[in-house]
């Protein structure tokens, strides 16, 4: 891992989590929902696009079936009087009797998560939990503490393993931290 400070866009960060200790945790991870899920219908949800290296890797290590799908959370004015309205783009899988997990990468206030889990639930999945490789407890105020976390970091903003700072760093192997001036 490199031990030096980088520059994205207007702002410097510093080595926050390595590769080593990311693919410590995501290994970790993936066996306790082996071990959870055992002989049950497992359906993962990634929630792109910050999700995407973490939820490749957690595949990677997985080993039993599971079937994979790929969201986008979105928000738009509805032609009615509701005005935000958020949906999930991409989610077609009969969730029916079937056992959801989300993968995210960070959960943060938990705002994003607790309308994903609104959204999915209405589809009469039969159990759904979260499972996040970032958990900011300090900051957050939602109703479904994720079951899976990978670590719980401090209140500041991080990049790198899929975390963008304006769409840029996301390819970064490990994570940074953001260095307050
Ligand atoms: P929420 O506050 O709803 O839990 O998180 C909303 C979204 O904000 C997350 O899915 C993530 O995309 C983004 N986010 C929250 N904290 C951070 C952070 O430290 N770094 C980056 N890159 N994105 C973050």
């Amino acid at each position: 891992m490199t031990t030096k400070e980088i520059q994205i866009h207007d702002k410097s960060f510093y080595p926050f989590i390595s590769e080593s200790e990311i693919m410590t945790s995501v290994k970790t991870l993936a066996k306790a929902l082996e071990k959870d899920y055992e002989g049950k219908d497992l359906l993962l949800i990634a929630i792109l696009n910050g999700a995407f290296m973490f939820a490749s890797d957690i595949m990677k290590c997985i080993q039993r079936d599971a079937e994979i799908s790929f969201v986008k959370v979105s928000s738009y004015k509805g032609t009615q009087t509701s005005g935000r309205v958020d949906e999930l783009i991409g989610l077609n899988n009969n969730m029916e009797n079937r056992h959801v997990v989300i993968l995210e990468d960070i959960v943060d206030t938990g705002i994003t998560i607790d309308k994903v889990i609104s959204l999915i639930n209405a589809n009469d999945p039969a159990s759904v939990e979260v499972c996040t490789l970032l958990y900011k407890p300090e900051a957050y105020k939602g109703k479904h503490k994720p079951k899976y976390i990978g670590f719980e970091i401090p209140n500041k903003f991080v990049v790198g393993y899929g975390l963008d700072y304006n769409e840029l760093g996301r390819n970064l192997k490990e994570l940074y931290q953001l260095k307050e001036e």
